[in-house]
């Protein structure tokens, strides 16, 4: 059955609105698209889609009671809301810097949670 989605490509900051047709999760045509990885986006937008998570969690006997955090490669679209509770339910402790692995693969997508701040322990 044919499908016809109206998207807006994230793939850089143009943000293209994009209308893409579909048969049987197959995309046969993308419209509005200012170039080819508009294309890719709705493809993986339509088959398997991915987001990068951004998010903070807490930390322990650190100067700040919260870390920024991000998984270092996009998981699942569908899991994203398992990894924020995953990530809630974590217990780490200062010092921590930017680029630590706090969670190495999380829920098996092959993505570590890294931290994006330094905290250093509370004095
Ligand atoms: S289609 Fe190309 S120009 Fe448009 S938002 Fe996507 S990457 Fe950027």
């Amino acid at each position: 059955m044919q499908e016809v989605r109206e998207m807006v490509c994230i793939v850089c900051p143009v943000g293209c609105h994009m209308k893409v047709t579909s048969n049987e999760g197959q995309v046969t045509k993308v419209e509005g698209n200012s170039c080819k990885r508009g294309i890719g986006y709705a493809e993986a937008e339509c088959t398997h889609p991915t987001r990068t998570l951004t998010t903070t969690m807490r930390i322990k006997n650190g100067e700040v009671p919260m870390i920024s955090v991000k998984t270092d490669e996009p998981v699942p679209k569908s899991l994203l809301m398992a990894c924020m509770e995953a990530i809630n339910k974590a217990k780490i402790q200062a010092p921590i810097h930017v680029g630590d692995k706090i969670i190495e693969n999380i829920l098996d997508t092959g993505s570590n949670i890294v931290a994006t701040r330094n905290c250093e322990r509370k004095a």
